[in-house]
């Protein structure tokens, strides 16, 4: 396909990541956003999202032309063949999808747009909101597509041009076909859809990850009460290919800017169509109960009562990889200790500045000092490599949560420490 003139609306982790990697795959692409400094940062090449390779391609894109950053999609979009709105689509009251971003852009460039040019949904939106656009443009010379989404956070930039699938949906099966054209030689099969069922496509795999990992949270926890190894039981389960080996992992919950609200969109959409979806509610349930269990583990460890007690939190961020907090299960976890009364200290070694509820270090260390118990949050690598021989000694207490089952449990008892982990037998 020859290059194509492409915008994008909304310049976060997705619309980012899309501007950037469908310039380089060769289109001229001009990516708005309403927020004027994170343009001016991004027109200078200033990237806030820590995502590997994702600065390099921004700044390549700058250099050779191909793409740019403005503030005013109703401009930007003269003279466009596709337009991918990237906005976002958080939690909204009573738990669905809140679409007012989508539907303030549309507002704004639906007249505006050129005849022929798609109008592409890549943010997630439940089934029907393509209609629903279609409907507030009014047009028949402008073709909607759903284009779900599905990189992860992390690893953006190496999921968008390495996806497992490309999923397009419209109405109109030219512009679908029209849209999986422009990831290029991308090796990956496109699943051209109608419009409903590729916005389905998103909600269903999203919805089917947290049931799994919900799933094995509830495993974990039968192994503790069994005295079972999760590490082994999911080893044997992920060798089965009916299976795989992904997703797999207890923790403290899922969470993260996608699963959560994902999650509850869909059993409201299920809702509006009579369909009592028990089964995500109960890994929405399983997903509370899970943190309160990790509350609970670490009352233990500090004798019973969080009033008073110092805690020392290794991780902030959603997962590793990423600076993003929004939902991450360790804020979560972390504010229930703080409401029932622990004193917390954390680190992160991508986040900094203040966090209402606990004071954030720069030095994993710090968080050792005088702590009753270390408990680790997010699942960053470089943790297992600390000195945990000078975290003991920095402790007043001896006890090692390790929410993610991330570290040597032998290590942590060599340091004179006692480890326990989700699912596993503790170490003491
Ligand atoms: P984000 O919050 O990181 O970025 C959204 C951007 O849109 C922000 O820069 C914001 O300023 C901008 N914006 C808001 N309203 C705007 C408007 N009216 N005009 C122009 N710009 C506007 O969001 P995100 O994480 O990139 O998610 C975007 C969508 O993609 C959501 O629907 C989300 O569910 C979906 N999604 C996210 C991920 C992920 O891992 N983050 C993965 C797949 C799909």
């Amino acid at each position: 396909m020859s290059a194509a003139r492409i915008v994008v609306v909304g310049t976060g982790y997705v619309g980012l990541t899309t501007g950037a990697c469908l310039a380089s795959l060769g289109h001229r692409v001009t990516c708005v956003d309403v927020d004027v400094a994170k343009v001016n940062r991004l027109s200078a090449g200033r990237v806030d999202i820590l995502e590997p390779g994702l600065a390099e391609l921004v700044s390549r894109g700058l250099a050779n032309g191909r793409l740019s950053f403005v503030v005013g999609a109703r401009e930007a979009v003269r003279g466009a063949e596709g337009v991918f709105l990237c906005v976002p689509t958080p939690m909204g009251a009573g738990g669905s999808a809140d679409l007012r971003a989508v539907e303030a852009v549309t507002a704004e460039i639906g007249d505006v747009l050129p005849p022929g040019c798609a109008l592409i949904t890549k943010s997630t939106v439940p089934v029907g909101t393509a209609k629903r656009i279609a409907a507030m443009v009014g047009r028949d010379d402008v073709p909607v597509v759903s284009n779900p989404e599905f990189l992860r956070e992390g690893t953006a930039v190496q999921d968008f041009l390495n996806p497992d699938r490309i999923v397009v949906g419209s109405d109109s099966h030219a512009a679908a076909a029209w849209v999986g054209q422009l990831y290029g030689d991308l090796a990956a099969p496109i699943v051209v859809a109608d419009a409903a069922s590729a916005e389905l496509v998103k909600y269903a795999a999203n919805c089917f990850l947290a049931l799994k990992l919900s799933y094995v949270n509830s495993i974990a926890e039968l192994c503790e009460r069994l005295g079972a190894d999760i590490d082994l039981v999911t080893e044997g389960m992920g060798y089965d290919r009916r299976i795989g080996r992904t997703f797999l992992k207890p923790g403290p919950g899922w969470g993260g800017s996608c699963l959560p609200k994902d999650t509850s969109a869909l059993v409201k959409v299920a809702e509006s169509v009579d369909y009592d979806f028990r089964m995500l509610t109960s890994a929405i349930d399983e997903n509370i109960a899970q943190r309160d269990r990790i509350v609970a583990k670490i009352a233990g460890a500090c004798g019973g009562t969080l009033a008073g007690a110092r805690i020392g939190v290794l991780g902030l961020a959603f997962k590793a990889g990423t600076n993003d907090l929004r939902d991450s299960p360790a804020l979560a976890v972390s504010s229930v200790l703080g409401a029932l009364g622990a004193e917390i200290t954390a680190y992160d070694p991508a986040v900094s500045g203040g966090i209402a509820g606990m004071t954030v270090v720069d030095d994993p260390y710090q968080v050792a000092k005088d702590a009753d118990v270390v408990v680790v949050l997010t699942e960053w690598a470089e943790f297992r490599n600390l000195d945990w021989v000078a975290i003991a000694d920095a402790m007043e207490g001896d006890d090692v949560v390790d929410t993610r089952n991330l570290l040597d449990p032998g290590m942590i008892l060599d340091a004179g420490l006692s480890w326990q982990g989700v699912g596993r037998p503790r170490a003491a």
